[in-house]
């Protein structure tokens, strides 16, 4: 029996102006209300534009959630024209941040190298970095998933000790099934999300292996995710498109209602 918490992370990507960004936040107060926390961690990831609201709604004690930005400069401060730092985030108290989402890979050329500096980035300032990897329809049809998807943990993780790794979330996100409403099944996403964690026990050990959480991410929305944290290590999910909506995002963060 795993004493993970579950993690329910909604990704808003580049939607919502700071006014419809404030709109969702006071759907989400009270599609949210009464949440159960110790049961469930909730999380979202505005655009940066819009973290000074969310924080504003969570110390007025009207979102019972966590959250991080979409992205973190591998550089602490300077000369780097649109960059946002660590620094900066935990200043506004955002605890997680998404690493290595495969927009940033594919749209903005982000290596395994500036992936892996952005996860130390994310330690350094005292964030939880969300390492997302995941397969394009390539590799699935070759049968590569897990070969890929793990090649790009151990490049995201490179020099982390295992406390650091046990603290990681890790999101499992098939390129192929990102905002293109094909989910995974439950057990492609189980398959991926075992050798993940697998692959931790056999480097960094049980103790990392049993705290790692593992994310699925990929089309999920309210009549999906039930079935898919059925699966023994998917311990949450990366959430795009259907985390736009306060109720529907509600209804997948409490995914055993
Ligand atoms: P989606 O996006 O839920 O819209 O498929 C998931 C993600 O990219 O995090």
């Amino acid at each position: 029996m795993t004493t993970r918490t579950p993690l329910m992370a909604g990704n808003w990507k580049m939607n919502l102006d700071w006014k419809q960004g404030l709109a969702l936040v006071e759907d989400l107060g009270d599609a949210l209300k009464g949440l159960d926390t110790s049961a469930v961690e909730a999380v979202v990831l505005p655009p940066a534009v819009d973290l000074r609201t969310v924080q504003t709604a969570v110390d007025a004690g009207k979102l019972p959630i966590a959250y991080g930005a979409q992205d973190i400069s591998e550089h602490e401060s300077g000369a780097y024209t649109g960059e946002i730092s660590g620094a900066m985030l935990t200043a506004l108290g955002a605890t997680y941040v998404a690493v290595g989402h495969s927009e940033r890979r594919q749209y903005h050329g982000e290596t395994e190298q500036v992936t892996n500096a952005k996860v130390k980035a994310a330690f350094a300032a005292g964030l939880t970095p969300i390492l997302c990897v995941g397969e394009a329809l390539d590799e699935r049809k070759a049968g590569k998933q897990v070969e890929f998807s793990l090649a790009q943990v151990e490049g995201g993780l490179e020099g982390l000790d295992a406390e650091q790794v046990a603290r990681t979330v890790i999101a499992y996100e098939p390129v192929w099934a990102i905002g293109t409403g094909e989910v995974a099944t439950p057990d492609d996403a189980q398959e991926v999300c075992a050798a993940i964690r697998e692959w931790v026990r056999t480097v960094h050990g049980d103790t990392a292996a049993d705290a790692v959480r593992v994310l699925y991410g990929g089309s999920v929305k309210s009549s999906n995710v039930a079935e898919l944290m059925q699966r023994p290590d998917v311990d949450g999910a990366l959430v795009g498109g259907a985390s736009l909506k306060a109720d529907e995002f509600a209804k997948i963060v409490r995914f055993q209602d």
